[in-house]
């Protein structure tokens, strides 16, 4: 049996997964605890924490290794993990992804970007980057990017066989999906093959960085006299680039004939319009784009389109906030 690298105080390796719900990091919590334990011989808890709407929030998964003789009498959520797998990098905006990292911790993260980019990002003053272009071998094999991000945290962590995932991704699989197997096999095997990674040097003396619980914005210290809320929950407010999985509708203008198709599909009211005329002066809503903050990239709009004005293309970070179009309410 291979040996743990790190161990804190109560014996435990930690991994801390960091996705949005739909993105299928639960799965890949319990089917890497599932190899440890199963597989290799180690002693593996593995458990989620979410919200009530599951899809587009943000998920959190938790996955603890430890020798045999080691009991796991610790339940609580990972606060100082040896890994962080963040899975969307939308997640930045509102999640302290790094929070806790162990000053020799590794962070991998799903992006088509580079280390010093994504490092900006994420704030990181220390430890390992590791980067893999999970979405694109997921849009390539026609997967998801749970298990190209597995194979790139088996690479990270040495201690896992590799052999091993594939045998539990066969027997996941297998049942009721079985020509899944050999595509999550394959893409398994690229996040493997394909992570990149980047040490940073640790300054002499450096601590993890605390972390951070979140608090609740409204408590009874905090609460405006009256119970007035000055911000009422409301779609309005919603950001919804964090349920986007990788790819989103671009419009193209000069093919677009107004036909208000798009806009009869798509669920959240993303098509913004201006009021004008046609070419014989009579009135008419013309298209004038696409309000990116409440698009969840279901793609549903582009189906519908009969000039082909709306077409889907990989999304980079910073796209959606450039050719935003803001819906006036
Ligand atoms: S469906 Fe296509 S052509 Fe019709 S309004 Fe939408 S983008 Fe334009
Ligand atoms: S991808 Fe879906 S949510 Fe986004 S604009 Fe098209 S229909 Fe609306």
């Amino acid at each position: 049996m291979s040996t743990l690298p790190q161990k804190n105080a109560l014996g435990f390796y930690e991994i801390r997964l960091e996705s949005i719900g739909g993105l299928g990091a639960n799965l890949a919590g319990k089917m890497l605890a599932e190899t440890g334990a199963l597989e290799l011989g180690f002693n593996a808890a593995n458990f989620s924490s979410y919200g009530s709407e599951k899809k587009g929030t943000p998920v959190k998964t938790f996955v603890r290794f430890c020798d045999p003789e080691v009991e796991i009498r610790d339940h609580s959520p990972i606060e100082e993990p040896h890994l962080v797998a963040v899975f969307h990098e939308a997640l930045y905006k509102t999640v302290n992804v790094v929070s806790g990292l162990h000053p020799d911790g590794v962070v991998l993260v799903n992006t088509s970007r580079d280390f010093d980019e994504v490092r900006a990002d994420l704030g990181l003053e220390y430890g390992t980057i590791a980067v893999v272009d999970a979405m694109g071998i997921a849009v390539e094999e026609q997967t998801k990017v749970n298990t190209s991000m597995l194979g790139a945290m088996f690479r990270i962590c040495g201690f896992l066989d590799p052999e091993a995932m594939r045998k539990v991704i066969r027997r996941t699989f297998e049942k009721k999906y079985p020509h899944l197997v050999e595509p999550n096999i394959r893409t398994f095997d690229r996040g493997y093959n394909e992570v990149k990674f980047k040490a940073y040097e640790v300054p002499a003396g450096t601590v993890a960085s605390p972390f951070k619980r979140a608090q609740s914005l409204l408590g009874y210290e905090t609460q405006l006299p009256g119970g007035i809320i000055l911000a009422q929950g409301n779609s309005i407010l919603k950001d919804l680039s964090g349920s986007r999985s990788g790819m989103l509708p671009v419009l193209d203008l000069d093919s677009c004939i107004s036909c208000a198709a798009c806009d009869n599909v798509c669920p959240d009211n993303c098509f913004v319009w201006e009021e004008g005329e046609d070419k014989r002066g009579r009135p008419q809503q013309t298209l004038l784009g696409i309000d990116y903050h409440y698009c969840k990239g279901c793609l549903k709009c582009i189906d519908v389109c009969p000039t082909e004005a709306l077409t889907s293309i990989r999304e980079e970070v910073g796209f959606a906030e450039a050719h935003r179009v803001p819906q006036v309410f």
